[in-house]
């Protein structure tokens, strides 16, 4: 994939300039209020906003996640917990499959084929579901955001890859014979033979690669947000180990088709192949270490966030409703992080 290999080499702007909001807070041309998105310029930064009564001050500070709305932290984290348990299961699915087949074994019935099928298909669609959570767009976002283009290629991806993979899924049981059928792509020796269930099969793969390296790169401009060099490292490796990945495998092909021709040329395939396996162990390692690592410093934010509108909502109590110039705030939660 050379567009996105171009992403990791040349990533969107934020990358080669430090994000303003890691260190001091970014200039706001119009600045919005970040619980209800309402136009603030020209009230004054004591205030709160006239649509919800959030403080101005707060909103004024960025787009941190910890300044971020409770419910939509929540609704992230939920997605970056499905996304991880699910993976997690997908993952190592031998290991539930074992136990499914030993019960099935002493209840001596004979399901297991279909059983694994369902149950693969059952991670499969709450990993998906969970990229789908963990992209909603935040309601407050003020400004320019770093994460947009590629939260908006996962949800567009997200639809058709779900869609791809339970066809596979489905037509696999119900179409088996017409799917056995094989094509042959190209003539003579290079010539590629596959059956349309093993081409569905690999559509559905490299749809599911694609959804999740867009997840990554979208969790690299997250980290921002948090604000975590970490975590926004870690995605970034890991994006990149998928496009190594993909390489490999075109390479394997590539070679593999050659090695019909030039016999020595399978060794090439096996050292590649050899080197596809230790990457993909490694990503496996990185990719869940990130879900892992954003689901803790959502949780962290999501802390912090509940703690300030708690804050909020003590001091709107206290203060008289249509007042416009209540007390200074106390920004209780704020450095808590
Ligand atoms: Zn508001």
């Amino acid at each position: 994939m050379p567009a996105t290999f171009s992403d990791v080499e040349h990533p969107d702007r934020t990358t080669a300039a430090p994000s303003p909001s890691l260190n001091h807070p970014q200039p706001i041309h119009t600045p919005r209020c970040l619980s209800c998105g309402y136009d603030l310029s020209g009230l004054p930064e004591t205030g709160v906003c006239p649509e919800c009564a959030a403080p101005i001050e707060r909103s004024l500070r960025g787009n941190l996640l910890r300044f971020a709305s409770p419910a939509y932290l929540k609704t992230l984290r939920t997605g970056a917990t499905l996304a991880l348990v699910a993976s997690i299961l997908y993952t190592f699915d031998w290991i539930p499959r074992l136990a499914l087949g030993a019960l099935l074994l002493w209840l001596r019935v004979d399901l297991t084929e279909a059983l694994g099928a369902a149950f693969n298909i059952s991670a499969l669609a709450a990993m998906l579901f969970g990229w789908w959570m963990l992209s909603t767009p935040d309601p407050a976002f003020i400004g320019a955001d770093d994460s947009r283009n590629w939260r908006v290629r996962l949800r567009w991806l997200l639809p058709v890859a779900a869609t791809v993979i339970l066809c596979n899924a489905i037509a696999r049981f119900v179409f088996a014979g017409p799917l056995a059928t094989s094509i042959t792509l190209g003539s003579g020796r290079g010539s590629l033979s596959l059956s349309y269930a093993e081409l569905l099969t690999w559509l559905s793969r490299v749809l599911h690669a694609l959804v999740i390296f867009a997840g990554l790169k979208y969790i690299s401009s997250l980290a921002l947000r948090v604000p975590s060099v970490k975590l926004r490292k870690g995605a970034i490796d890991a994006a990149t180990m998928i496009g190594i990945l993909i390489t490999l495998l075109v390479l394997m092909i590539i070679f593999g088709i050659g090695g019909r021709i030039v016999g020595f040329l399978y060794v090439v395939v096996g050292t590649l192949g050899l080197s596809a396996v230790i990457v993909l162990l490694l990503w496996i390692f990185h990719y869940f270490t990130v879900l892992g690592r954003l689901r803790a410093d959502l949780s962290r934010s999501l802390a912090v966030a509940e703690s300030i509108a708690l804050a909020d909502l003590a001091r709107n109590q206290l203060a008289p409703a249509d007042s416009i110039h209540p007390p200074p705030i106390t920004q209780s939660g704020s450095d808590a992080s």
